[in-house]
């Protein structure tokens, strides 16, 4: 006998069948009869939502128009993709108004059945509410932290392979500030979304904290995780869009593995968030997989970030600036500087700016420090206007700098207390924030433009760059990233790349400085390119002041 004859000869009365299941359950019942539209909802549906009775003529729509508005959309993508016969199966999670006039969770789980021609005949499924059983996030409708417990628990009592890919959203305070929470909350709930639907079938995500989210990859190993990772990468770098708003938003992971690294769930989370901090500290939008070195790690950035501290506390002490010569290309000479900045630790060795800078940054310390790098370097810089009358100061501003409203006022007194004219400086950001910041610093750029300072796109060719970018950029200088100097005598690739860079530059009036020229040959390759500056090793490593004094400036106009 095949099913349906088994099911044929097992007399029983349908009603009371139907009336037994749908009693036995807290979840929703529908039955969609096809051919004529009407739908039989169990007891308690009626109940909660605003339906007219049991049998519902036209319940797709109706129970549409239930659906948050933002949700809907959903609904019926599913709904039309099995009436256009792409599937029978609907599988959707939102938001719907029930008789409270409150919007509950629900997910809601159906099956298509057609006859032999793909005619539809029966529609029928089951909702479930998610929010009755407290563990759902109200804003991206992923179940919370104590469901992945719940979730890890199960299979480490079952000794199941597997791992805990733990994200967080890059700068995602910043999507906040930059337009409003709301904004920030679709945000989130876009990429919970989409991210979801890239899970395997053994993976589950849940919402932590804030901008944080864990995946539970079960019977996964490293690589498995690894390549979800990257799946979630390639989707967050590039742009996207929410009501014709686009913004960037990359996202940081950390991963910790059962078994190896921990049998304890409280580890585990621990773990992959300290695999999570170490992805922030190298730069973000980067997935690291934990070790226990990690816990050393973090404890020498916790001293570092002790003493840096101190050194602020202490007015500035154990800072200084170095310097970098700048050579005009066409007659190499020495004609400006890039100023550096430079930390002595007592106890942890050698630091450099790539490690503290980021903790001063993530301490909030980085306003301060800029500040006295701001007037150290012009200081400096008009002690040097007496040797070379055409001396340019370039300044690091990091991106945290440059969106505090109180940094033009404050460059614009140090100058004119100093009494150094603007013209001598220029101020360097990265081409990072050019991409993600142009809309928010169009009024800045032009606040430093009627001020007469220069910008400098720093590190270009490192991230989002794009040919395009630098035809509208508003910055006077771009430097190109060492990345493509190395070997450019031998790269034919980096040679064209800065040829084009040099050449488009130009044609906008935008001046080009190469970074990181170490050899004769690197120089001898980018003189013949015609670049404007040239920056490297080759010339000069960063020098403090005094021997860039003795070096470069012991004849006037030298
Ligand atoms: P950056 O702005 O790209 O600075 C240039 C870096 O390249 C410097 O590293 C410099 O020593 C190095 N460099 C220059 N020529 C060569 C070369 O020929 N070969 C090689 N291999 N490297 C070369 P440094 O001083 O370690 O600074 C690292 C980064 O720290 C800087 O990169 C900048 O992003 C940041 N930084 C330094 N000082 C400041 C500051 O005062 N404020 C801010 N916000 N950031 C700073
Ligand atoms: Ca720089
Ligand atoms: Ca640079």
């Amino acid at each position: 006998m095949d099913k349906k004859e088994i099911f044929q000869s097992f007399s029983i009365d349908p009603y009371l069948f139907y009336d037994a299941l749908v009693n036995s359950t807290d979840d929703y019942i529908y039955i969609v009869n096809m051919a004529d539209d009407t739908s039989l909802v169990s007891d308690n549906m009626l109940r909660d939502f605003k339906l007219p009775g049991l049998l519902v003529p036209g319940l797709i729509p109706l129970w549409g128009e239930l659906i948050h508005e933002r949700d809907r959309g959903r609904y019926y993508d599913s709904i039309d993709r099995m009436m256009a016969g792409e599937t029978d199966e609907h599988n959707v999670e939102y938001q719907i108004r029930n008789r409270r006039n409150e919007y509950v969770w629900v997910v809601c789980r159906g099956l298509l059945k057609r006859n032999e021609n793909g005619t539809p005949l029966i529609f029928a499924g089951i909702v479930t509410n998610l929010g009755s059983r407290g563990k759902i996030d109200s804003i991206t409708g992923l179940s919370t932290a104590s469901a992945c417990a719940d979730t890890v628990n199960v299979l480490l009592n079952k000794q199941a392979a597997g791992g805990i890919l733990l994200l967080g959203l890059d700068d995602f305070s910043h999507i906040n500030k930059l337009n409003n929470h709301i904004f920030g909350d679709a945000v989130l709930r876009q990429f919970a979304q989409t991210v979801q639907s890239f899970l395997p079938l053994q993976a589950s995500m849940y919402r932590f904290d804030g901008d944080s989210f864990a995946i539970v990859y079960a019977g996964a190993d490293t690589d498995m995780l690894l390549d979800l990772y990257e799946k979630i990468h390639a989707y967050c770098n590039r742009p996207n869009q929410i009501d014709e708003i686009t913004y960037l938003c990359t996202v940081s992971g950390g991963i910790a593995m059962f078994g190896k690294d921990s049998d304890n769930y409280l580890d585990l989370i621990k773990f992959a968030a300290s695999a999570l901090e170490a992805s922030k500290h190298k730069g973000k939008n980067l997935c690291t997989l934990f070790t226990p070195e990690l816990i050393q790690e973090k404890l020498r950035q916790l001293a570092i970030g002790d003493q840096l501290q101190n050194s602020v506390l202490n007015g500035m002490e154990n800072f200084s600036l170095a310097y970098q010569p700048l050579t005009d290309a066409a007659s190499l000479k020495v004609n400006g500087a890039e100023a550096l900045l430079r930390w002595k630790s007592k106890t942890t060795g050698p630091v450099g700016p790539n490690e503290f800078i980021p903790l001063l940054e993530s301490m909030g310390l980085i306003g301060q420090v800029g500040r006295w790098v701001i007037r150290e370097a012009s200081k400096t810089c008009l002690r040097w206007l007496d040797r070379a009358p055409d001396f340019v100061m370039h300044i690091n501003i990091s991106y945290l700098q440059i969106l505090d409203e109180q940094l033009i006022p404050f460059i614009q007194e140090t100058l004119s207390e100093l009494g150094l004219p603007s013209g001598h400086i220029v101020l360097e950001l990265t081409e990072s924030c050019f991409v993600t910041e142009m809309k928010s610093l169009q009024d800045t750029f032009r606040q430093l433009r009627q001020l007469d300072i220069r910008l400098a796109m720093d590190d270009f060719g490192t991230g989002y760059s794009s040919l395009a970018l630098l035809a509208q950029s508003p910055a006077d200088i771009v430097k190109i990233d060492r990345l493509f100097i190395s070997s450019i005598h031998e790269n034919s690739f980096n040679r064209s790349f800065i040829n084009a860079v040099i050449q488009l530059c130009h044609s906008v009036g935008i001046k080009v400085c190469v970074e990181g020229v170490e050899k004769q040959e690197e120089l001898d390759a980018v003189l013949d390119i015609q670049a404007d500056t040239i920056q490297g090793f080759y010339i000069s490593r960063p020098i403090p002041s005094e021997e860039f004094e003795r070096l470069y400036l012991n004849e006037p106009n030298h």
